[in-house]
């Protein structure tokens, strides 16, 4: 698992990390996710990946500096997510890491709830009820619907990257992003803006009023061995 921090856009420092799985492959280097997790998304072995990631990721976090809330966030694939063993695999990766489930966060699509809402909305209540976080993951590319918005109750919103990118997004995009941003703040729901790439990325997401943002301009995702150096940087005296 590699971690990409996360950032507080007001004050610029760590707040979290999103882990993300690479494949060290004897052949072919390092295999992205996006080649191998659809692949195991077709089989009962995305839940294997899945319950490795969440294990990996609780393990690694509750190692990082536990005076502030840190978090991590995990992300749970369609199948998994309807999988009825997962409620489990949680309890057991939060058990024998010792992580506070406060700073677990689950990210889930869109479609992976879509599939059948009932029996999402009941497992996302009972995470939300044992204090876990659930982040709605790329939204603005599905349906993006404001009243599932509301319904849902994920505790952060993950502004998909085709949005921060000003060269695919123009003025009605603002209009939604902003409307989307003033509603989430009203819901008490974090905005992480995805992709930030450039100062100009990071200075409109700032005034849409956008909370947190990960992207290539602060750190792409690096080996848990670099995560304590990434937190070291939040230090003012590192900063000096
Ligand atoms: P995602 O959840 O949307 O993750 C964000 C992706 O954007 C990551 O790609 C990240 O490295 C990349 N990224 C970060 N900053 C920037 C940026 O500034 N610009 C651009 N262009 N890209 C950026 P990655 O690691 O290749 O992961 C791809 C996808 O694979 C993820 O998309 C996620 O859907 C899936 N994935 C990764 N790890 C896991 C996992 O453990 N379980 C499951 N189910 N899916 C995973
Ligand atoms: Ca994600
Ligand atoms: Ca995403």
């Amino acid at each position: 698992m590699h971690y990409q921090p996360i950032v507080d856009l007001a004050t610029s420092e760590v707040v979290g990390f999103e882990a993300l799985m690479r494949w060290d492959h004897p052949e072919r280097g390092w295999v992205p996710p996006d080649v191998f997790i659809p692949l195991a998304e077709q089989s009962d072995l995305i839940v294997d990946l899945g319950a490795f990631a969440l294990r990996e990721a609780t393990t690694a976090a509750s190692g990082w500096n536990r005076d502030d809330e840190c978090f991590v966030t995990v992300n749970v694939s369609a199948r998994q997510f309807s999988d009825p063993g997962l409620v489990d695999t949680i309890k057991t990766a939060l058990g024998q890491s010792g992580l506070v489930p406060s700073r677990l966060v689950l990210e889930i699509t869109e479609s992976a709830t879509l599939r059948n809402v009932g029996e999402a909305m009941r497992t996302i209540g009972h995470l939300r009820r044992r204090g876990i976080g659930i982040a709605l993951d790329d939204y603005g590319t599905g349906y993006s619907s404001l009243s599932y918005l509301v319904n849902l109750q994920p505790t952060m919103l993950k502004i998909d990257k085709s949005f921060v990118d000003l060269k695919w997004a123009g003025v009605r995009d603002d209009l939604v992003l902003e409307a989307v941003v003033a509603l989430a703040d009203n819901l008490k729901v974090v905005t992480i803006a995805e992709g930030i790439e450039t100062p100009e990325h990071l200075e409109r997401m700032r005034q849409l009023g956008c909370q947190m943002g990960q992207g290539y301009l602060f750190s792409p995702a690096v080996p848990a061995s670099e995560v304590p150096g990434q937190l070291r940087r939040n230090r003012p005296e590192s900063v000096a």
